[in-house]
């Protein structure tokens, strides 16, 4: 019996960026969740050195990568990756998806994932047409954030959503998904940052290495 040579596998990685300020629960549990949901081969937690729209963070970059290197831990599929810490100038994630495809291929799937807030905003973000040249964009749904899409965010996704990751990896990038995961956590680094302003507890909002790190080096206080 002759068997037909199997279509290859294209790596499935995805990006995930953000302050990380400090990584919590509500990051690291989407992450495993997104990486079991698309399949992926491993999901790239990227921190941004100097966010563009935004404040600077009150800690620094170090103590920001070495929160979340500590919150991954051994974690399987999740990595921490401080390449936007080693670049000059505002991290715009154009660059990083653009220096991701050129170490992956042409046919690898690339996915930026982005929190649904992050999302509403995405029209406002550098040459954000150019995203979609380098990968697909997972939209995951965040407890309290239900607005209307604007209607430049409309004109920017036209005919790009799908609704299936089978449909989204049929090519290398492109589309558009949105993605309900099943443990949608109310947590943000702003609420976890006011705790510790106010002297409040953190335990269970971040991994007990990140409060540990937290407390030796006093940060947020
Ligand atoms: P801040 O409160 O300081 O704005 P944040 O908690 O939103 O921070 P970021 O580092 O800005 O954290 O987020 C990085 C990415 O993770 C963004 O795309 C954001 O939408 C997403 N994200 C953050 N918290 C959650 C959560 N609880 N569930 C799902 N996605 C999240």
């Amino acid at each position: 019996m002759v068997m037909s040579a199997a279509e290859p596998r294209h790596a499935r990685v995805a990006m995930l960026g953000g302050t990380f300020d400090p990584v919590h629960l509500g990051h690291l549990r989407s992450a495993v969740e997104l990486c079991e949901a698309l399949t992926l081969d491993r999901v790239l937690m990227v921190p941004a050195h100097v966010p563009p729209h935004r404040e600077a963070p009150g800690v620094s970059a170090a103590d920001r990568l070495a929160m979340l290197e500590a919150g991954i831990g051994d974690t399987p599929g999740l990595v921490a990756d401080g390449r936007e810490l080693q670049r000059e100038g505002p991290s715009y994630s154009v660059d990083t998806l653009a220096e991701l495809r050129a170490e992956l291929g042409d046919s690898a799937r690339l996915v930026m994932t982005v929190g649904h807030d992050a999302f509403l905003k995405l029209a406002e973000w550098h040459a954000p047409e150019r995203l979609f040249e380098f990968a697909h964009i997972v939209v995951i749904e965040r407890p309290g954030y239900t607005a209307a899409l604007p209607r430049a965010l409309e004109t920017l996704l036209g005919g790009r959503e799908v609704q299936s990751p089978e449909a989204l990896f049929s090519r290398p990038a492109g589309g558009l998904l949105r993605l309900a995961l099943p443990s949608r956590m109310a947590i943000s680094a702003t609420g976890v940052r006011q705790r510790l302003q106010d002297g409040r507890s953190i335990r269970y909002l971040v991994p007990e290495k990140v409060e540990s790190i937290i407390q030796a080096r006093n940060l947020y206080r």
